[in-house]
């Protein structure tokens, strides 16, 4: 997995994405030329919700992206929130002096023109933000995890006041900015003003060194570019509409609503994707942490952990328990005569008939230590056990390894059981068990060899199935 997705490179998927994205705007704005003008009816409603939308937008775009640098300490990610910071603030400002919305454009702290100049600082701010995000780009990641906090600050923080201050500059001092405003609602001057010609400028030259510097190697590098596409549509739509609610007019707040979501939109698909691979991975992980490297099977600690809690289910339900101790018969000469490697491989297979051999889905075995497997088997009595452990020690011999010490390689084992009414403690069952293999052992080996809770009971399988009958 990427560490960070300036590290992820361009997909074909996303390729095609954002080929759609910008050709769609392209041809609307080729298609709409020669209708920019054109009068439009008044809809009050679509500012508030295009500038709440666009300002929450840039909002979480900065926020996901302060989250990339928090994981990967690289400071052109809080470059780049800082830029989205940016715009945000400069779009709820917009929103709060565009005249008719709330009504303040007489009041003393805004003017008629604000919201224009505040627009050119908007979409200028982030095209230039954008740009001295990439000297960035190849900056070394941050380590110390103090510095990245101020850095954070910083730039981010430094983004948002910067905006703030320039946003309440251009509503103070708006007797002093140069009329872009022709009448209420039109404002051709704009569009031969030289501050809109520069904004303009710097949208195209942004664009433009984006596209070198980056040649949209990485997800973030395509979908910036796509922002800036937009944005520079934004303003070529709006200088040639010149008037608030025209044709060109909307269309360029739809360029504009495309330019603020295209990268949160990557950042949210990315993110979800990673978190998939993330829960993949774990799943993954966890398995991989039970499981023993060897045999395959259940390991240890897993048993350990499962155990008690099986018992202490039966005990609750009333209902019984069993524990087969498994042990290899004469697995050291079989080591000595065939070597290690062969040992290993013997084991394997016998932990996998083992497990192969179990029927029932709350069964299971594990590897208790050495050449030794401890198997459980829940909700089953003492004969339906004992009939199981013979499967078991059957199973073993009938993959007829060649053993030195005699024909095949065979098991013996312990069986231990708990009945509804009477649940011991786990310890003590499993040392029943261990008792009874012993006593297998004693006996001559393959064979099962079964012993009662809290009353170890000398018996073969064969006496216990007698005594059923
Ligand atoms: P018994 O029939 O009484 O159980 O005799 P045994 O030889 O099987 O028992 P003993 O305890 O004397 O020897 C167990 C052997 O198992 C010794 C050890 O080298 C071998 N062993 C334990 N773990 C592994 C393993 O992971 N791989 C291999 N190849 N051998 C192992
Ligand atoms: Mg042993
Ligand atoms: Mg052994």
């Amino acid at each position: 997995m990427e560490a960070t997705l300036t590290q992820v490179p361009t997909q074909r998927n996303h390729r095609l994405a954002a080929t759609i994205g910008t050709g769609a705007i392209l041809c609307a704005v080729i298609v709409a030329w020669p209708y920019l003008t054109v009068q439009g009816a008044v809809m009050r409603p679509f500012v508030p919700i295009y500038a709440t939308a666009a300002s929450l937008t840039e909002a979480l775009t900065a926020f996901l992206l302060w989250t990339q640098y928090r994981a990967s300490g690289r400071i052109y990610f809080a470059a780049l929130a800082g830029a989205y910071a940016f715009t945000s603030m400069a779009a709820a400002f917009h929103l709060a002096v565009y005249p008719g919305i709330f009504a303040i454009e007489s009041s003393r702290s805004a003017g008629r023109e604000s919201a224009i100049w505040i627009w050119l600082l908007w979409r200028g701010g982030f095209a230039l933000l954008v740009t001295l995000a990439l000297c960035a780009r190849t900056h070394p990641a941050i380590e110390d995890r103090e510095r990245r906090g101020s850095y954070a600050i910083l730039t981010i923080g430094g983004a948002i006041a910067v905006s703030a201050v320039l946003c309440r500059s251009a509503i103070a001092g708006r007797n002093l900015l140069p009329s872009l405003v022709v009448s209420a609602g039109a404002y051709r001057h704009l569009s031969a003003s030289p501050a809109a010609l520069s904004v303009a400028g710097i949208c195209l030259a942004a664009l433009a060194l984006h596209l070198w510097a980056t040649r949209l190697r990485t997800l973030m590098d395509l979908w910036l570019a796509v922002a800036l596409f937009a944005g520079f549509a934004d303003v070529v739509l709006t200088l040639g509409a010149g008037a608030r609610y025209s044709l060109g007019w909307y269309a360029a707040r739809i360029a504009s609503t495309v330019s603020a979501s295209a990268v949160l939109g990557m950042l949210m698909y990315e993110t979800s994707r990673t978190y998939s691979k993330l829960a993949d991975a774990h799943c993954a992980l966890k398995e991989l942490s039970v499981r023993d490297g060897l045999t395959g099977v259940f390991n240890r600690a897993y048993f350990d952990e499962r155990y008690p809690r099986e018992l202490t289910q039966a005990a609750a339900a009333a209902r019984p328990l069993a524990v087969l101790l498994v042990d290899v018969d004469h697995f050291k000469a079989y080591n000595d005569a065939l070597g290690h490697l062969a040992g290993d491989e013997c084991l394997r297979r016998i932990a996998q008939t083992l497990d192969r051999a179990l029927m029932h889905p709350g069964d299971f075995v594990a590897r208790y230590g050495g050449e030794e497997f401890v198997v459980v088997l829940p909700a089953c009595d003492a004969l339906a056990s004992l009939t199981t452990a013979e499967r078991l020690r059957r199973s073993v011999a009938d993959i007829a390894m060649a053993g030195p010490a005699s024909p095949y390689v065979t098991v013996s084992i312990g069986h231990a059981s708990c009945e509804s009414h009477n649940a011991p403690q786990p310890a003590t069952l499993l040392a029943h068990a261990d008792e009874a293999l012993y006593r297998a052992k004693t006996l001559g080996r393959n064979r099962v060899e079964n012993a009662t809770a809290g009353k170890p009971k000398a018996s073969s399988v064969a006496e216990q199935a007698e005594c059923a009958h």
